[in-house]
């Protein structure tokens, strides 16, 4: 029998992969997947009827996934939430406020773009299922000229402290966690080695149920680091390639997974 393995952190066209979420399970099962979490950037989106069919058909199994976008000290801080019920009202709420948010944002980048004299075709952006956000906005720069690639857009436009920078949108860490609760899922703090030291910190004193382990470009000193700290916080450890498809094509889907024991933990807290 083949190992079961599942990737738990990938992006589908619902964010920033490029990838459609019916796309992502045939590939996830022509590389030998056997269960799969789909971890798209403030959105739930991807997890529609037709995806648990397909995976259903493939005999792949389906962990409900996001990614939120939350700040700290005004620093980036990401976190996945796992077997949570996707009808819960208060984690709906949650995510609409956020996209909300990052349609205002997204406004207020395209301004500061404007005063630039560069205008974008903002109907592209307004595709309402989509988490739409910088990524997008970069692609947009790349394809009318204004930057020659997606990395010049964001040197040049969209990282912080470039010219048409706006943070802002997010929400906190706490009231994050607290979302992906009420809705019965598990809280994990995401890529964790990208974070801070001082940031790190704080961040280990919230009420996380995972974090996240093994993840590609992690060293192994580091990986024993955050597994030592789950084994000490009785935490999970987490898993995932953070999978973009064409738009990171150094990380191919798989590359990072965790096995059947750890997939079960996560699914079984939609049950309690
Ligand atoms: P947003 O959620 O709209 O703030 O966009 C964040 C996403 O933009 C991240 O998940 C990255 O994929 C991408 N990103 C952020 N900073 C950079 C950068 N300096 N260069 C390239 N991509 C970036
Ligand atoms: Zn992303
Ligand atoms: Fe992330
Ligand atoms: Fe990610």
């Amino acid at each position: 029998m083949t190992e079961f393995r599942a990737d738990l952190h990938c992006h589908t066209s619902c964010s920033d992969g490029s990838d459609t979420p019916l796309t992502l399970l045939e590939l996830a099962k022509s590389v030998g997947l056997s269960g799969l979490s789909i971890t798209d950037h403030d959105t739930i989106s991807a997890y529609t009827p037709e995806l648990f069919e397909k995976a259903e058909s493939l005999n792949l199994q389906l962990l409900t996934g996001i990614e939120l976008s939350t700040t700290l000290h005004k620093m980036p801080v990401h976190i996945l939430g796992y077997g949570f019920d996707l009808h819960s009202e208060s984690l709906l709420m949650f995510i609409e406020d956020i996209q909300n948010k990052r349609r205002a944002r997204n406004g207020e980048i395209l301004d500061k773009l404007k005063e630039k004299m560069i205008f974008l075709p903002e109907e592209e952006l307004s595709t309402f299922e989509k988490s739409i956000g910088r990524p997008h906005i970069a692609e947009l720069l790349v394809k009318g000229g204004h930057a020659s690639s997606f990395r010049d857009a964001f040197n040049m436009y969209l990282k912080e402290g470039a010219s048409c920078y706006v943070s802002g949108f997010k929400a906190g860490p706490i009231e994050a966690i607290e979302a992906i609760h009420k809705a019965n899922g598990k809280a994990v703090l995401a890529h964790p080695h990208f974070t801070r030291k001082g940031l790190l910190r704080s961040l280990l004193a919230l009420q996380f149920d995972g974090i996240e382990c093994f993840y590609g470009t992690l060293n192994s000193h580091d990986e024993k680091r955050f597994l030592d700290i789950a084994k000490q916080k009785k935490w999970i450890a987490t898993g995932g390639s953070d999978y973009h498809g064409a738009f990171k094509p150094q990380i191919s889907l798989g590359s990072s997974w965790v096995d059947e024991a750890i997939f079960r933990e996560l699914l079984s807290s939609k049950l309690k």
